[in-house]
């Protein structure tokens, strides 16, 4: 690299010039016979900063530092130890172009660019690992920051020679802030998925060396899309920047935090310092997340619910560190999300058996492999059956009967609970329909997910089930949990009042764990509260759970709605829920979930054998 005073030079005094008027550096590539280099030209100006106008920046312009670069040799020696990679720097703004290039790309190589601004912009070509967790891509960005540092450094030095120091501290400032874009994020300005991977290595050292053991918290949104598709990118940015602080808040401050992309965030708890077990810390965390978002735009406030996996001890790479709290990660969305998993080996087996359950799924509804069983619910009072709950069971061509929380949170996930939902309901509504015609007039309940809310399709399923079951609309019962009801808010309320104008009726699923309001479920056309089995085995631990159950008893009926306890397990607590004058009760101590036939043999009225010629008279017979 060579410092030259391009005032001496008329050839150069235009360039010169141009770059004071202009306040743009100018970059001219030259080519000679054997190597490329560049011409550099910054303008600098008093204050360190660059004046608006042009007469201003003619007053203030101090001078221009010229140099030659030759980038090809400084993106040689970047490149060296990454066979396969390519990297093009190049520069557009105005008349100037230039284009530098290094290494060779291999086939099927994908390209990553990214702007450095200032006009220049930097592709690199790589083959990317599919699918890993911890792609090449962050890896990329790292060689390309160093690229940067190479370059700016080079400048560094040359202004350090000439012993400028306006021109220093400028070109100080420019390489600060280009060093923090490289490696924050700029939408939540928290490290990067770059620089929390070097932050893992310097975890992983220092534990090492402390014979401590550190950990990483893979964080993500519970349902993000959801607010991305119902009230746009820019309100899902706001709520990103307002988590990330949220988060960042619940931390101490020798603990990391940084964006992995997306809605996914990781924290990094050092050994050395840990005062309390990353569990807490991922409690914490999923405690602030508790407190609705006010987000502008949105009309009511937002409850965002985090999942976490957590990673404790050491690994070989940052990446298997990462890798691990993602399987644990997975293993909280699966097991109902909003909570946190510390991964064990285990886990890998149980993503795979969850990948094997996704893929045999899909043939599932074709292959006719569902099944519904019915749990009867009870009128409290004189203990008569009133209704069934229908429940869905797997019946998998190799492992048997599978329970719902094995499969349908794969369901939720891939979107089939839409199609399987239908099912369910033209099924439900068929049996009922049939066990009317037999003189057992009863309620059927039918469980809808969030995810079948999320569609008007679901106001046509119900339509078409009971069309084609014949069922009377008022005999259908749809319980949508809590949670799901308080997802899309709005929406859900319009759907549910359109399900409610066909006569059905709708009743609140798993109540109490969802932290609604009173508020909240006025907006519901609800008929129906299900007290979560929760608050009805903790009746009988303490006069506070007792005096619990009261409030939401209570609650419901200032509402005007019945109430049902879920999960009777003893005669105690059916007892102490008589006390509190719950409507209707449903569990174990009654009866389990039972099939169409065994149902039918216990619980409902024999049918009547039609005899012909009339009724058989009920008399004795005359002796
Ligand atoms: P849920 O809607 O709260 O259903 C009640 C669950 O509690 C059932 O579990 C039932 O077997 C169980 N249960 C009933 N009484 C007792 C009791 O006394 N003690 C205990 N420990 N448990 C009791 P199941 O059948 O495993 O269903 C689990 C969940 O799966 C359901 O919870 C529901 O959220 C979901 N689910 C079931 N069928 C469907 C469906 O067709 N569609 C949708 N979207 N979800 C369904
Ligand atoms: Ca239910
Ligand atoms: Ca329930």
């Amino acid at each position: 690299m060579d410092g030259i005073d391009y005032c001496d030079s008329n050839a150069t005094k235009a360039l010169f010039l141009f770059a004071r008027d202009s306040g743009n550096g100018v970059y001219v590539p030259y080519v000679t016979q054997k190597v490329a280099y560049l011409l550099i030209d910054t303008p600098v100006y008093r204050g360190a900063v660059m004046p608006t106008t042009l007469a201003t920046r003619r007053e203030a312009f101090l001078g221009a530092i010229g140099m030659t670069v030759y980038p090809g040799l400084v993106l040689d020696r970047a490149l060296q130890g990454h066979r396969g990679t390519a990297v093009t720097f190049s520069y557009h703004a105005g008349s100037s172009t230039a284009v530098f290039s290094s290494g060779t790309a291999l086939k099927g190589a994908v390209s990553t660019m990214i702007n450095l601004h200032n006009g220049w912009t930097v592709t690199t070509f790589a083959l990317v690992a599919g699918g890993a967790v911890f792609s090449n891509a962050s890896a990329l960005a790292l060689l390309i920051t160093g690229i940067t540092l190479s370059l700016l450094l080079a400048i560094l030095f040359f202004v350090l020679t000439t012993s400028r120091a306006r021109a220093l501290r400028l070109v100080g400032e420019r390489t600060g802030e280009l060093r923090h874009q490289a490696l924050h994020d700029s939408l939540t300005g928290l490290p990067n998925r770059a620089l929390i991977m070097d932050r893992i290595e310097q975890l992983l050292v220092r534990n090492r060396r402390h014979g401590t053991l550190g950990a990483a918290l893979f964080i993500d949104l519970d349902d993000f899309k959801d607010v991305n598709d119902t009230l746009g990118h820019a309100a899902g940015d706001r709520l990103l920047v307002s988590v990330a602080a949220r988060l960042e808040g619940a931390l101490r401050d020798a603990d990391t935090i940084g964006r992995m992309g997306g809605d996914e965030f990781v924290v990094l708890i050092d050994g050395a310092s840990l005062q309390v077990a990353p569990e807490l810390v991922a409690e914490r965390l999923l405690d602030v997340m508790r407190r609705p978002f006010d987000l502008d735009g949105a009309t009511l406030p937002l409850i965002v619910n985090v999942s976490v996996g957590i990673a404790i001890g050491d690994r070989t790479s940052p990446g298997d560190l990462l890798r691990d709290a993602d399987v644990a990660l997975y293993e909280a969305k699966a097991s109902g999300k909003n909570r946190y998993e510390v991964f064990h080996p285990e886990m890998q087996t149980e993503v795979s058996r969850r990948t094997e359950l996704e893929f045999a799924l899909r043939s599932a509804l074709e292959g006719d492999q569902f099944r519904l069983v019915y749990q009867p619910i009870y009128n409290l009072d004189d203990l008569t059956v009133v209704g069934v709950e229908a429940l869905l069971r797997w019946e998998h061509p190799t492992q048997g009967l599978l329970q719902p929380d094995e499969f349908i949170p794969i369901l939720e996930q891939t979107g089939q609970i839409r199609e399987v939902g239908h099912w369910v309901l033209t099924t439900a509504c068929t049996q009922m329909a049939q066990w009317h015609n037999q003189g057992n007039a009863m309620d059927i309940s039918v469980n809808v997910s969030g995810r079948q809310l999320d569609s008007d399709d679901i106001i046509n399923h119900v339509r078409d089930a009971l069309n084609v079951s014949g069922l009377a609309a008022t005999s259908l019962i749809i319980e949508v949990t809590e949670t799901a009801l308080m997802r899309n808010t709005t929406a859900t309320a319009v759907r549910l009042a359109a399900i409610k104008e066909l006569g059905a009726k709708i009743a609140v699923d798993d109540f109490g764990t969802g932290y609604s309001s009173l508020a909240y479920l006025r907006q519901f056309p609800v008929d129906c509260l299900k007290i979560d089995r929760m608050f009805t085995n903790a009746i009988t631990t303490s006069p506070e759970s007792k005096a619990l159950i009261g409030t939401l008893v209570q609650l419901g009926k200032d509402l005007g709605l019945r109430t049902l306890a879920e999960g009777v397990e003893t005669t105690d607590e059916m007892d102490l829920l008589r006390d509190q004058h719950v409507d209707e009760a449903q569990g174990f101590l009654l009866a389990r979930p039972l099939d169409a036939e065994t149902f039918e043999a216990q619980l409902l009225a024999p049918i009547r054998p039609i005899v012909l010629g009339g009724p058989t008279p009920d008399v004795t017979p005359r002796k």
